[in-house]
């Protein structure tokens, strides 16, 4: 994922060309993962001429909270960054759909394995951006032989960067065996999410996702998803753990996180899931969600921030 199309970037606490944009070999982020990221889309609406980002609040929120389990002192708040993001984003001038990076990260040039009393950085920067994974309409996926990184070794709900170590291994693994992406399993046997993506099956007409408590990051989408799900499809959710062997038996199945959208998975180590194709309430959602993310339903407009005025 090269960025050809980045100009900009949030660095040293203004919007600095991309080249200027640079750290020392030295950063300690650089060497032990210390660093918290978020990732955001900003959606294009060409008969509004306006570009959405889809909730910068929540996201940055996030991204704040997993700079306090980091310990990093950010003096920044969620509508400052969200300032800053649209600033960004006039300055690119793009008019097209758009993924938002912004990183935190421990920035001395030291050799110290610790995160307390280090000064930290923040940068973002953003990128034209169309699809994550191929198949976003029939994904295969498949379990990863590496479990997902438990709470209590690092923080799951933060978005850290050297946890990602273990959702790269997951994805890899299985992407080279051929498959579209990685299913995770807990340490307890339970289904975790996906290498970067949260996790739904639907059984019997009822939405089924593993709770907060089980090592997923507590997604944006998966939380949109709930929401749509309840309150405009008349689906219920449950919230509670899944057994590996019901992913076989779903009747449906989709991943959702900012880079995936709402992806169907359809197949899993060769096994149909449900029909085999997308299922109904999948459908009706992937629908719905990218009409929300356009700006296109009035009543989740609250969720947009306009970039242009
Ligand atoms: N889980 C993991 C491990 C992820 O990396 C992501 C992508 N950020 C998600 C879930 C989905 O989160 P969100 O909907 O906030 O993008």
């Amino acid at each position: 994922m090269s960025a050809p199309s980045t100009r900009f970037a949030f660095f040293g606490d203004r919007i600095a060309p991309i080249a200027e944009a640079t750290v020392s070999v030295m950063t300690h982020a650089l060497h032990y993962g210390t660093a918290v990221f978020g990732g955001m889309r900003g959606y294009w609406n060409a008969e509004q001429e306006q570009l959405y980002v889809f909730r910068p609040h929540d996201h940055f929120t996030r991204f704040l909270q997993s700079g306090k389990l980091l310990r990093m002192p950010l003096a920044y708040t969620p509508a400052g960054l969200t300032e800053i993001v649209s600033a960004l984003l006039r300055a690119e001038g793009f008019r097209e759909n758009c993924y938002i990076r912004p990183l935190a990260y421990i920035s001395e040039p030291t050799i110290s394995v610790r995160v307390h009393d280090l000064a930290s950085a923040v940068t973002i920067f953003a990128m034209p951006f169309g699809s994550y994974i191929a198949n976003e309409e029939g994904a295969h996926v498949a379990f990863s032989a590496w479990r997902r990184v438990d709470d209590n070794a690092i923080p799951a709900r933060g978005k850290i960067a050297g946890a990602y170590v273990n959702s790269a291994l997951s994805s890899t693994d299985v992407r080279l065996a051929g498959y579209d992406e990685a299913l995770v399993l807990n340490d307890d046997g339970h289904v975790s999410e996906m290498s970067s993506a949260n996790f739904f099956i639907v059984r019997d007409g009822v939405a089924i996702t593993p709770p907060v408590q089980s090592n997923v990051l507590e997604g944006i989408v998966r939380r949109s998803v709930i929401q749509l799900l309840r309150d405009e499809l008349g689906v219920s959710v449950l919230e509670r753990n899944i057994d590996r062997s019901e992913v076989y038996l779903a009747d449906e199945s989709f991943m959702c996180g900012t880079g995936v959208q709402i992806a169907a998975i359809t197949r899993i180590e060769h096994r149909a899931i449900g029909s085999g194709s997308m299922g109904d309430i999948t459908t009706r959602l992937r629908d719905l969600f990218f009409d929300v993310v356009a700006g296109k339903v009035e009543r989740y407009r609250s969720w947009l921030v306009p970039v242009y005025t």
